[in-house]
């Protein structure tokens, strides 16, 4: 049965993520490469949202050795991470530290536990908590998740459908055939998925001192769950904010829009001058995330007055409007509009209304 349920949810994220790849280059595991200020580094998987979705790696290298933040989704990417780090340095990787639990920011960091010997893996402890539950057993789909849904692909351009059965845009046929193309790369790097747990978690704040530099992981509050932590250097002024911040649009999923708009606030707080999000382009003064406030609040001012009018839920999360936002997010993109509708409205409404239930978003373990 769980094996069922898990290939169910599979199914749900592999039909979201169809809908919002778009087509390009073959290989979906290659980062492009920024130095951010001296020593200091980001990995960013363009294009994102392509499919599988990949979370961005930063590293700060100090005189000491290597401190990585979401070192790799997938174990290809882990790799490249890695011989960018060492076409740059001798010094060895001492710490990777974990955004959150989702996997595309941490199913490829066993690969520096096998080249270097006494790194620590650093998360927050509900974090590492995920890890010891069963919601993070949806890793076991991943080795048959090509083979079960090529086919299904396949169908739907021979029939001009999306998988759920509506007719296929033409914007969604490119996107199609590039999870065709890329299917066996997908495939042999899904057999290497790992989940690598914690040796080193924190609730609020841990500094890790590398040499000379002064590196704080900070949680502040919840975001895209209930346990990411950002890592902040003061000195550089940059901050990398896991999926807190997503560019262009913000993945929603269980994303409770009061508690994010707080966490926003602290992380404009910090004063960065360079913000890395967990997908997407880096940002380099405050106006996305000032967009990303906006927005959120707008959310919950509409979710509290149709609660004060006691309109049933299923309609009230269907009345919250984006309009005065939409345009500032996607521009005029017909692709971008499909993937706001299914990663950030319909999440984001869902999610304003169980934030009200006073439960937690998402447990450790999966409802059964
Ligand atoms: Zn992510």
């Amino acid at each position: 049965m769980k094996i069922i349920k898990n290939l169910f949810d599979s199914f749900a994220i592999l039909l979201v993520l169809v809908l919002t790849s778009k087509a390009g280059a073959q290989d979906p595991y290659i980062p492009t490469f920024t130095e951010l200020a001296p020593g200091v580094w980001s990995g960013v998987r363009e294009d994102n949202p392509r499919f599988p979705v990949m979370g961005t790696a930063t590293f700060v290298i100090s005189d000491k050795g290597v401190v990585v933040y979401d070192g790799g989704g997938s174990a290809t990417m882990a790799e490249r991470i890695i011989a960018k780090i060492r076409s740059l340095t001798d010094l060895p990787v001492t710490h990777v530290v974990i955004s959150h639990w989702h996997g595309d920011h941490n199913f490829g960091i066993f690969r520096y536990l096998e080249e270097y010997a006494n790194v620590q893996v650093v998360a927050h402890t509900f974090t590492q908590a995920v890890f010891e539950g069963t919601r993070i057993d949806y890793i076991d789909a991943y080795p048959e998740q090509i083979p079960n849904f090529k086919p299904q692909i396949e169908k739907g351009l021979e029939e001009g459908t999306l998988l759920g059965g509506d007719p296929m845009p033409d914007v969604m046929r490119g996107v199609y055939e590039r999870i065709l193309e890329d299917a066996d790369m997908i495939h042999a790097d899904n057999q290497r998925a790992k989940v690598t747990h914690a040796t080193l978690t924190f609730d609020e704040k841990l500094t890790i001192r590398s040499g000379a530099r002064r590196i704080e992981l900070l949680y502040l509050g919840d975001g895209n769950t209930a346990g990411d932590i950002v890592m902040w250097l003061p000195e550089e002024k940059i901050v990398a904010t896991g999926d807190i911040v997503v560019h262009p649009v913000p993945y929603a999923f269980n994303m409770p829009p009061k508690k994010w708009g707080a966490t926003l606030r602290r992380i404009q707080g910090l004063g960065y001058e360079t913000l890395v999000p967990g997908h997407g382009d880096l940002q380099r003064d405050q106006s996305y995330v000032d967009l990303l406030i906006e927005t959120a609040d707008s959310v919950v001012v509409q979710r509290d007055a149709l609660v004060a009018q006691n309109i049933e839920e299923a309609d009230a999360i269907a009345q919250i409007d984006f309009s005065d936002f939409e345009s500032r997010y996607i521009g005029d993109s017909d692709y971008l509009a499909v993937y706001f509708d299914a990663w950030f409205k319909k999440p984001m409404a869902a999610a304003a209304f169980k934030e009200l239930k006073n439960i937690p978003m998402v447990t450790p373990n999966r409802e059964e």
